[in-house]
């Protein structure tokens, strides 16, 4: 048989072992634990940004009822010493009192509004450190699965690794077109690209070839591709 034709045969069995070894690899106990502690993961990310934006919006409202309450009080702090002035009319200090007791009220009802967002925000705050400390505890938990997986398919990574490094050999060992054609075909046939042609039964569709077909697949190219599937056929014998 002609070395590019063995090649190809053997890319083949190269590519089917490595989709078992994978299939191996995603049948491993740890490997659905660590896409739904991924999935996991990632729902707790939104879940805590929201919290954070929640947490903020609070703390903003806060902020700006606090701005409020020191201007006012800064205007209160005057008001009351000018009062004082002993220049003051009796009507100057009337008003002035009004005025008082106008921004004490605002004071009041601000301090009203504070204490309820304080609360808000401790509750907030309260249930951010909660998703933190399960969000901790999920990475602590996919780094562990992480390592036994690794140390569990330790044998099948090692094989991954031969069967690339031959993959790469036997590759070059072959013309691109017939690569090319190769890729499609696997592609088409979920791996099962090539057959042999021995006697008159290719191996894969094992569709007993026509006389015909067969005279003439014999006398052509080592090469071929199968009349009825459309594999890429490896003729092996006259
Ligand atoms: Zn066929």
């Amino acid at each position: 048989m002609e070395e590019v034709a063995s090649a190809l045969l053997r890319l083949q069995e190269i590519d089917l072992d490595l989709m078992r070894a994978k299939a191996q690899l995603e049948a491993m106990p740890q490997a659905a634990k660590l896409i739904s502690a991924s999935q996991a993961k990632k729902k707790l990310a939104s879940e805590l940004k929201r919290a954070i934006g929640a947490r903020k919006d609070i703390e903003i409202d806060i902020a700006d009822l606090q701005d409020q309450h020191a201007a006012y009080e800064r205007e209160r702090l005057e008001v009351k010493a000018s009062i004082d002035e002993s220049s003051r009319t009796y009507k100057e200090v009337q008003a002035l009192d009004a005025k008082l007791s106008s921004l004490a009220k605002k004071l009041e009802k601000i301090e009203f509004n504070l204490g309820p967002l304080l609360d808000k925000l401790e509750a907030a705050k309260a249930s951010e450190d909660k998703l933190r400390a399960i969000a901790a505890r999920l990475l602590a938990e996919e780094e562990s699965l992480k390592k036994s997986f690794s140390e569990d398919s330790a044998d099948i990574q090692a094989r991954i690794a031969d069967l690339n490094a031959e993959r790469v050999t036997v590759v070059s060992e072959i013309t691109e077109d017939i690569i090319a054609r190769y890729d499609a075909a696997a592609k088409r046939f979920g791996g099962l690209a090539v057959e042999r042609l021995h006697g008159n039964v290719p191996s894969t569709c094992r569709v007993k070839l026509q006389e015909e077909a067969y005279r003439k697949l014999s006398r052509g190219p080592v090469i071929s591709e199968c009349p009825y599937c459309h594999r890429i056929l490896v003729v092996e014998e006259l």
